[in-house]
């Protein structure tokens, strides 16, 4: 059995704040907000994998109205779900992900952020990618004031 998965988020930024994508700080001026860490690309793959797997989503299993994950480091609330997943017999062929951001170029951090990525699911890095796009000056993108994700995903079961 085989099991697509699609993840969106959004999040403003705002100065001051880390920029962290796939769990790696990317230098820029500004950053995320967020309850957590507010690294959207993890969030978009955590939602992919709970959604191809049918269990939950990521503001069900951490409720931002719990003041436990305020501030939560995004790459144990992926692992805490993917494990949720991998109990359910399912394992991971590949992630693929877009992220819309103008600034700044993603490119030079593409690689860490893979192997990031492969880490906390313990995966290869040929099963994941990772691509940036600007909003071409248009919009909330274009203007620098949000970042947003899709992330798919494919599972399988025997
Ligand atoms: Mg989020």
């Amino acid at each position: 059995m085989i099991k697509i998965g699609l993840g969106y988020d959004l999040h403003a930024l705002e100065k001051g704040r880390p920029l962290i994508l796939g769990g790696v700080v990317i230098p820029f001026d500004k950053g995320e907000k967020g309850h957590s860490d507010g690294d959207v690309l993890l969030h978009a793959i955590t939602d992919a994998l709970l959604g191809a797997a049918g269990l939950s989503d990521i503001g069900e299993l951490f409720p931002p109205s719990q003041e436990q994950w305020k501030g939560a480091d995004s790459s144990l609330l992926l692992q805490k779900a993917w494990q949720l997943v991998t109990d359910h017999g399912w394992t991971l062929d590949n992630i693929d992900c877009v992220i819309a951001i103008e600034k700044p170029k993603i490119l030079p951090f593409r690689k860490e952020i893979i192997s990031r990525i492969a880490e906390i699911l313990q995966c290869r890095d040929d099963q994941i990618f990772v691509k940036a796009k600007t909003g071409e000056k248009l919009g909330e993108i274009g203007r620098e004031e949000a970042v947003c994700v899709w992330a798919v995903c494919l599972l399988s079961k025997e």
